[in-house]
């Protein structure tokens, strides 16, 4: 909060400084730039909620802060290369971040690797601006990974899942050892239940679980046999360290739980296994880890979705994350300094592609299901409204905020699946097993949301390609043909057979079934007739390929129409999707505007009304900080251009 305490108090230590002509630094008093983003919070979600009353700390912000309202990101619209744009002021053509996943060159053209792991191909801000003198630090945030060389001076980053979310059954029998001696009180039986647990990269581990019974149950958990451990309580979640070699955390949070269906029986939830990377000057690693712990779980989606948990709980585990998040970057604000500071949250992402319900050719748009999922979607704006809140809060008068997302998300009622298509071209073939036979694919295709780059097996530049160079152009063109004569009919048929389920028709394609909802033809805005779902087909070389061309991108591009989402290994061409929100395709449609909102002693509030580009942000903190911007960045500072607001 920029109080008028705060002023007073540091003009006061200003004019003290200044007096002493030693302390140089002190003369110009600089606080920190927070860049704080919100993965899939996009423009028109943050009207909605606003208007709601939902994102009422937004809505206080807004009226302090710049806020652009011409905002794009780049193409592909994913949250990889969005960041790494972020970043660095450089589009996916210079950082090689090409999509959330993508074939790299050399490799078998199947093998794929991750576009959050791969170090950029320019240098991001928190290492060029550390380099040039300036302290940084990043929370979380997508592409800054402390293990690559571009790190921040301070950076605290995902060790990765070291094992999946389970709830175990507890199998409970009497023990007679010295544990039991030591609970037992006379004739009273202990019991002990054990669970084994498998964690990535370390030996497997064991939970021994104490239960006796003399007037009520009580509970014991351990990870040693030979110790009674801490008394745990039923419903109560307990975290749980663990020491992991090569990593600076590990942890989980687990819960004692009665069985739904059989209120004698006790389960044990265990969440998934994380670890955590903290990297930093001094003691830095042990400070974080002292008072934070270990990196949480971000979100415990798929124990939700198996009924593992209740919708309660799913969010419990949500909120942990999204206050550690807070908690963590505004200590390290506080306490190290930094000039500039990037954190990061995945909440309304994460629900968005999993409840964004909101068009009646969606599978399952019937009103109780509309509103339970608007109920959940809610939940997570309301989240980052409270992580925005107490952000603003903590702000100093020196402080620059900015609130930024990287793109939003469109509602998706069809999963494509561009390997089948090629598959059914026969320019990707699959052995007996149903794996990709090597030796007989010419061209695959790596899907990321609603994108797709399709690579050609070429010889001599993919590991065992197959792909003669004379015959290259040709099955490249045969890939364009492949999609760009694709089409399907888009009529909603209701069944009256049966209402529960989708009806299932295609017309072009034998094989292949368009599928439709019942209701749909009351409802639906879409009109009968063909559409192609896959709306661009971008060939390298061209013009408007330009702007993604980089060696990790595909011979050919391909971005899905409205409402169609790629699917990595889907086995039929065209179904029902299951994500219910996705993002990735062209950066111009209104649903994936990303936001920005920022203030900050030498930013104007106001509506700002320029186009304005992600690779704008980083030419923007160059300036604020007084730095040299790097050459390689495409974008411009947008306080320097003239008549950029209203
Ligand atoms: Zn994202």
């Amino acid at each position: 909060m920029m109080n008028r305490m705060n002023v007073f108090i540091i003009i006061f230590i200003t004019m003290l400084s200044t007096t002493n002509e030693l302390s140089v630094q002190a003369a110009e008093p600089t606080g920190t730039i927070s860049v704080v983003s919100f993965d899939g919070l996009g423009h028109m979600d943050a009207e909605r909620y606003m208007d709601k009353g939902v994102m009422r700390n937004l809505q206080k912000f807004q009226q302090e802060a710049a806020y652009a309202t011409d905002f794009v990101t780049v193409t592909p619209s994913l949250t990889a290369p969005s960041h790494a744009a972020m970043a660095t002021g450089a589009g996916p053509a210079k950082t090689g971040i090409v999509s959330n996943q993508f074939h790299s060159s050399g490799e078998k053209v199947k093998d794929d690797q991750s576009g959050f792991s791969q170090t950029l191909g320019v240098t991001p801000i928190w290492k060029e601006a550390r380099d040039q003198g300036k302290v940084t630090a990043t929370v979380a945030f997508p592409d800054s990974n402390p293990d690559n060389a571009s790190a921040a001076t301070y950076a605290v980053y995902s060790g990765g899942t070291l094992a999946d979310s389970e709830l175990h059954d507890l199998s409970f029998s009497p023990i007679e050892d010295e544990r039991a001696e030591q609970l037992s009180s006379g004739s009273m039986d202990v019991e002990e239940a054990v669970i084994s647990l498998d964690i990535k990269n370390s030996p497997s581990l064991q939970l021994y679980v104490l239960r006796t019974d003399e007037h009520e149950p009580k509970f014991y958990l351990s990870m040693n046999q030979k110790e009674i451990g801490e008394e745990i309580f039923v419903e109560d979640w307990v975290a749980a360290a663990l020491d992991v070699p090569s990593l600076d955390s590990a942890g989980f949070y687990m819960k004692l739980k009665k069985n739904p269906d059989n209120n004698e029986e006790l389960q044990l939830f265990q969440g998934t296994v994380m670890g955590g990377l903290y990297r930093g000057p001094g003691k830095f690693a042990e400070d974080i880890d002292e008072r934070f712990g270990f990196y949480p779980a971000a979100d415990e989606l798929t124990a939700f979705t198996n009924g593992d948990i209740t919708r309660e709980e799913y969010e419990q585990a949500g909120e942990r994350f999204t206050d550690w998040v807070t908690d963590v970057s505004l200590y390290i604000k506080e306490q190290y300094r930094p000039d500039l500071l990037f954190y990061y949250y995945p909440v309304v992402d994460n629900e968005l592609h999993e409840y964004l319900l909101r068009e009646p050719a969606q599978p399952g748009y019937v009103t109780a299901n509309i509103l339970e999922k608007e109920m959940y979607v809610s939940w997570a704006f309301s989240q980052a409204d409270q992580a925005i809140g107490r952000i603003w809060n903590n702000m100093n008068s020196e402080d620059h905020l900015f609130i930024v997302s990287d793109h939003g998300l469109e509602p998706i009622h069809t999963r494509l699946s561009p390997n089948k298509e090629l598959e059914k071209a026969g320019l990707l073939v699959k052995d007996q097993n149903g794996v990709i036979d090597q030796t007989k694919t010419k061209a695959y295709a790596e899907a990321s949301g609603t994108i797709a780059h399709v690579y050609v097996n070429l010889k001599g530049r993919e590991k065992k390609g197959i792909v003669e160079p004379e015959e290259f152009d040709r099955v490249r063109n045969e890939i364009v043909s492949v999609f760009t004569g694709r089409t399907v009919f888009s009529s909603l048929i209701q069944d009256p057979e049966e209402t529960a389920h989708p009806i299932l028709r295609w017309l072009t394609g034998s094989s292949d079934i368009a599928y439709s909802y019942p209701g749909i033809l009351l409802l639906s805005d879409r009109k009968k007739g063909q559409v192609s779902p896959y709306e661009k087909v971008w060939v390298a070389g061209t013009e408007e390929y330009d702007e993604i061309h980089n060696e990790n991108s595909g011979d050919v591009f391909l971005t899905a129409a409205p409402g169609y989402l790629m699917g990595k290994d889907a086995k039929i061409a065209v179904e029902p999707t299951q994500e219910m929100g996705s993002h990735g395709g062209d950066p111009e449609r209104p649903r994936l505007r990303p936001i920005l909102f920022a203030a900050g002693p030498k930013i104007p509030p106001g509506e700002i009304t320029d186009r304005i580009s992600m690779t704008d942000i980083a030419p923007s903190l160059y300036k604020l900080l007084d730095l040299q911007a790097p050459d390689f960045v495409d974008g411009k500072a947008i306080w320097q251009r003239e008549s950029i607001y209203k």
